[in-house]
């Protein structure tokens, strides 16, 4: 059950499309609405299955070495003692003990890989997996043992799902994630020579080589950071003093903040995937600036913001050339903005960040600041490089094409 938890929009179809291969294994998420009834017998089911796992986590600690078997056998004996975790699911509860003795494998033999631990009443999320035979889907509606729930169906599941994890997330919202087999998307074929160059930026999230690819950063995040340095401003005014339990203003006021940035980070996400879907389809190399988000992350809130939204944007973009099997090459950021993509000397100065214009010393070349960069960034990668330094300053341009720069 290797899959990308991400989930996905739907490539359109095109007539000159190459059919991928075969099916692939995915999750599919959506909202849930439970009532006040149904939440609460989720959150009962989840604490029976939480004192299972801590049991087991109980065992390890205690040299008992818990295995999926024995834990199984443990299952059966608690169950037929206890009427209380005869209630729920055995199934939900099956499923936690083999996650829990994955994850102690996990502990062993992958580095870096902690013990599991306890899960605490308050401070874990409640997560509960079942299999198919553990819930149904009736009347559009979500039915695992002793809970029926609506679902909010945001798109059509592929296939039959083969198993589903419902969570609640720190904002209190419960999900559903479903897997699900789909047949693999159909990637659209490309020109071998059709390139692109990405440079990221705070005024405009991406600048392409072609300005039809660009990216202008959105409406909404500067939307959301007013709303967010509102809702920041008045968490400040509720905290009390060290030593004193939070007000319960200073409560609500940090979930309000929570919540703002859950919306905009979905909203990133969103726009991300659509653009990247863009960019991917109709290139074949894809010479993306090496972003890391140190570069730009300074002090105020809305350079956070844009930020974020090319750590986000970077990563979909990247991911999605990959999974279609385009060239992505990485190009690290130095020089990118004082070289010219023409002819690429480089100019003495670093361009001031109010200068919008580059212009070239050596060749006259203009363009505005950021799509020359762009340039540059796709100029390194087609003489197969990763940085300005790796190309010689006078390199002359490969055969058939400059670097595509206005
Ligand atoms: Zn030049």
């Amino acid at each position: 059950m290797e899959q990308p938890c991400r989930t996905e929009h739907t490539v359109s179809v095109g007539a000159d499309m190459v059919p991928g291969m075969g099916t692939e294994v995915v999750r599919y998420k959506y909202r849930l609405r439970p009532d006040a009834l149904a939440e609460r017998a989720l959150i009962e089911e989840w604490h029976r299955c939480r004192f299972l796992w801590n049991e087991a986590v109980h065992q390890q600690k205690t040299g008992r070495k818990p295995n999926f078997t024995k834990l199984g056998t443990m299952l059966t004996e608690t169950r037929a003692r206890s009427s209380w975790l005869r209630e729920g699911s055995q199934v939900a509860q099956q499923q936690m003990l083999r996650t829990y003795a994955q994850a102690l494998d996990a502990s062993f033999t992958v580095k870096g890989r902690g013990r599991p631990r306890y899960k605490a009443r308050k401070k874990a999320l409640p997560s509960l997996e079942y299999t198919r035979r553990g819930f149904r889907i009736r009347d559009e509606q979500l039915v695992p043992k002793g809970v029926t729930m609506p679902v909010v169906w945001s798109r059509d599941l592929p296939s039959e799902p083969s198993s589903v994890r419902i969570t609640r997330d720190s904002l209190g919202y419960w999900w559903a994630s479903f897997v699900v087999t789909r047949e693999r998307q159909l990637i659209p074929a490309v020109e071998e020579d059709s390139r692109v160059g990405i440079d990221w930026g705070v005024t405009q999230t991406a600048t392409a080589t072609d300005e039809q690819f660009d990216l202008p950063h959105a409406e909404y995040r500067r939307r959301c950071s007013a709303e967010l340095a509102k809702s920041q401003k008045r968490m400040a005014r509720r905290r009390r003093g060290k030593g004193q339990a939070p007000s319960k203003g200073y409560q609500q006021a940090r979930r309000q903040v929570a919540k703002v940035h859950k919306k905009a980070a979905r909203q990133n996400r969103h726009d991300g995937r659509a653009w990247a879907t863009r960019v991917v389809d109709e290139h074949q190399l894809l010479a993306v600036e090496d972003f890391k988000p140190k570069f730009l992350a300074k002090s105020h809130m809305a350079r956070k913001a844009a930020d974020a939204a090319v750590a986000t944007m970077k990563r979909e973009l990247v991911e999605r050339g990959r999974r279609a099997g385009r060239k992505v090459v990485l190009v690290r950021p130095a020089y990118t903005t004082m070289t010219c993509s023409g002819c690429f000397a480089r100019a003495e100065q670093p361009l001031g960040l109010g200068e919008r214009i580059f212009r070239c010393w050596a060749c006259g070349h203009t363009a505005c600041r950021d799509r020359n960069a762009a340039g540059v960034i796709l100029a390194v990668a087609e003489r197969g490089h990763t940085g300005v330094d790796d190309v010689g300053h006078w390199g002359p341009p490969p055969s058939g094409g400059g670097s595509g720069a206005v």
